[in-house]
């Protein structure tokens, strides 16, 4: 991993009170404007106010920052790549142009915000320097906030969020989970069920004007997660410098730091960081359509790798019985039928889920081990986050919270040959949570294991900074599908919201493609798949994971199609770009993702009306004139085509289709 910068010449300015950053283009614009002695920053993109006068500024237990003066700006244009073995592109790029404004609050200490301008990317971040005897502060509250506009009849904006819940609630008392529902296309008004705000990413529709993906990335063990608050209504205090809207109100959100009865109470609200120190980065990517937000790298663009990997880790496919067969398969006979299942589909992995310490136990994991070598097959094991914030009894609890334990359990599984953990359960987002998700990769990577997490927060671009992470749930995933016909009804359009929003800004291990048609061990009771079987096979492109764990059962290799078990032993897992041809949220998507010379397609409608897709315009949006492809579509009775460039594929609700290019 390369980061190669190009430093242009800096540029100072001094003395003036509102200050442009524009993007290397000049399409987006950061103006950010001293009103009295208060900070806001507005974003324009094309001429037009996506952001509008949005408050910065901080609190800290030593200086109060929330009344600043503007001293001076530094500024350079700063372009480079590097590659990146586990998300939507291979090798990322990035070019804006950066600028450290400093400023002085009333005791004349000093504060920076370090923004990066890009084309469709936002992102910046606080800087507190040293100045006299204080190494540490306490953040107590951030005043940055994120202000759309809306009508005064609150017909402009549309929002796609998702709220985060109140704590300590749910199975086990394990929430904030992240897993709950999304608000699709509401006014932003409308209020949520918690009164807690939203979690990121956030995704805002500006009328016909455009987008904005709002989110945060670059935290780590020294600092908390943070969402934004409750939307307030903000007008007339702020002078506007554009109206592209005949009128308007600010429809305002505010970072938010965790609360305080998350982690069963323990641990701190408020951050703390060592001077000089520095916030993580908010993040805002804008477009007039979703093609910059699917295919954003901003996440990633402006964090550094925290430690060398230790080996070189595989990424690929597993298998995992518990998500269609239940706890009742933790036991050695099941684990056995799912370790020839991925031997049989080619699959490099076996997840053993909760209770294999008691139900299989160690002697048992051994023996799985050596079973599953012998069939090229390597396992993952489960284990819970905690811990004292939660009551989950599903073992092994108590040890990954633990680091003298911690330790012992991962020499363990090196010397066993267990090639990673799925770590569950998590309590939130305080700084002493993050913390704990860091001191378990930081761990793992010593002994050789990947890190998959589950009932956890959104990766804040972990990807880069953490080799050996391989996926976090953060969504409300595959199990629901099992547990809830409701979810099963409304399965099409969640998997239409996630390339937009959720997938868009970190991997995702979703844990989908059921091939039964009824999401129980027999098949024949449980929760009613609504959407096709090609529709399961295109979600495999949408959702994006170096890891793929998927629903599949031992029955499926005898009544699935041989169409869908042959796709599912070829499907990469990793590519080297992604793009966003169509699509509406919660509605359709279109999306391409290329791994080698060869491109997937996958196409996927929610809504009543058919989704028509034909070969020639998808070759043209990926800038191929002649390739051979293939399409699978048909449904529930799927078949392989190679469709001519004129054929158009007709794709009812709940249905998909998969093309594949080259
Ligand atoms: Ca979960």
């Amino acid at each position: 991993m390369m980061a190669v910068a190009h430093m242009c010449a800096a540029i100072a300015v001094s003395g003036q009170a509102d200050v442009s950053i524009p993007g290397p283009d000049g399409s987006t614009v950061v103006k950010v404007i001293e009103r009295e002695t208060q900070i806001y920053y507005q974003v324009e993109h094309n001429g037009k106010l996506f952001l509008n006068s949005s408050r910065l500024g901080l609190r800290t237990n030593a200086f109060d920052f929330s009344e600043l003066e503007f001293v001076t700006m530094d500024s350079e244009r700063m372009a480079g790549d590097y590659d990146m073995n586990r998300s939507k592109a291979s090798r990322m790029s990035y070019d804006v142009n950066r600028a450290v404004l400093t400023f002085r609050n009333k005791e004349g200490k000093s504060l920076q915000i370090e923004f990066h301008v890009g084309n469709n990317d936002v992102a910046f971040r606080y800087i507190i320097p040293k100045e006299g005897e204080t190494g540490s502060v306490r953040i107590l509250d951030e005043m940055t906030e994120f202000s759309l506009l809306d009508t005064p009849q609150h017909d402009y904006l549309k929002t796609y969020l998702t709220p985060q819940s109140h704590s300590m609630i749910g199975w086990k008392r394990t929430k904030p989970s992240y897993e709950e529902y999304y608000g699709v296309g509401k006014s932003a008004v409308e209020p949520n069920e918690y009164g807690h705000g939203y979690t990121f990413p956030c995704l805002y529709q500006l009328g016909g004007d455009g987008w904005v993906l709002i989110s945060e990335t670059g935290v780590d063990g020294r600092y908390c997660g943070s969402r934004l608050g409750e939307y307030h209504e903000t007008s007339g205090e702020i002078p506007m410098y554009y109206n592209n809207h005949p009128s308007y109100v600010g429809a305002t959100y505010k970072i938010e730091y965790p609360m305080p009865e998350e982690n069963n109470g323990n641990g701190t609200v408020e951050p703390a960081i060592a001077l000089p120190g520095a916030t993580p980065w908010r993040t805002i990517t804008l477009g007039e359509t979703l093609k910059p937000i699917v295919e954003t790298t901003v996440a990633w663009d402006v964090v550094e790798p925290l430690y060398e990997p230790s080996r070189d880790y595989q990424f690929g496919k597993g298998t995992w019985s518990w998500i269609v067969w239940q706890d009742e398969s933790i036991c050695m006979e099941d684990q056995k039928k799912y370790i020839d299942l991925a031997s049989a589909m080619g699959f490099n992995y076996n997840l053993v889920d909760n209770w294999w310490d008691t139900r299989i136990g160690r002697e048992g994991i051994e023996e799985l081990v050596s079973y599953a070598r012998e069939r090229n097959v390597e396992l993952f094991l489960w284990y819970s986050s905690s811990g004292w914030w939660n009551d989950i009894e599903q073992g092994p609890i108590n040890i990954m919270s633990n680091p003298i334990l911690r330790k012992k359990e991962m020499k363990w599984m090196r010397d066993l040959g267990v090639k990673g953990i799925k770590v569950d359960f998590f309590g939130g987002d305080k700084q002493e949570t993050m913390a704990h998700y860091e001191a378990i990769l930081s761990d793992a990577d010593e002994y050789g294991l990947m890190v998959i997490f589950h009932g956890c927060t959104l990766p804040r671009g972990w990807e880069k900074m953490y080799p050996n992470y391989v996926g976090s749930e953060a969504v409300r995933a595959s199990e629901n599908l099992v547990f809830s016909q409701y979810e099963c009804d409304q399965e099409a359009q969640a998997a239409c919201l996630h390339p937009f929003i959720r997938n868009a800004v970190g991997v995702m291990e979703f844990g989908g493609c059921f091939m039964n048609e009824r999401l129980h061990r027999s098949n024949q009771r449980g929760t009613t798949r609504r959407t096709t079987d090609v529709f399961q096979l295109a979600t495999c492109v949408l959702f994006q994971n170096p890891i793929q764990n998927f629903a599949l059962a031992p029955n499926n290799l005898e009544d699935a199609p041989k169409v869908c078990l042959d796709f599912l032993r070829e499907v990469p897992t990793t590519w080297d770009e992604t793009r966003y041809i169509d699509g509406i949220p919660g509605e359709y998507v279109v999306l391409a993702r290329r791994n080698g010379d060869k491109w997937y397609v996958a196409a996927a409608n929610a809504v009543d009306q058919t989704l028509e897709v034909n070969v020639k315009d998808v070759l043209e949006a990926l800038g191929l004139d002649k390739a051979d492809v293939r399409l699978i579509s048909g449904g529930n009775d799927p078949s392989e085509i190679a469709p001519k460039a004129k054929h158009t594929v007709k794709i009812p609700k709940n249905d998909g289709a998969v093309l594949i290019i080259g």
